[in-house]
């Protein structure tokens, strides 16, 4: 079953699992990322849905 995202898209390092993560530019390959934490680079990532906390609202 799909869910409609509702959340924010996080990308995770396939490695480290970092979520620092860059976005290295399109080349022929396509997208490229790259980690800050463990300097992998790459095409793959893991994206996870970050679900809208209710802790952390704004006053
Ligand atoms: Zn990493």
């Amino acid at each position: 079953m799909r869910r409609r995202t509702r959340g924010k898209i996080v990308r995770r390092c396939p490695q480290c699992r970092s979520t620092r993560l860059v976005f290295e530019g399109g080349l022929i390959l396509g997208q490229l990322f790259h980690c800050l934490d463990c300097d992998y680079v790459g095409p793959l990532v893991i994206e996870e849905e970050e679900p809208v906390s209710s802790s952390s609202r704004p006053a």
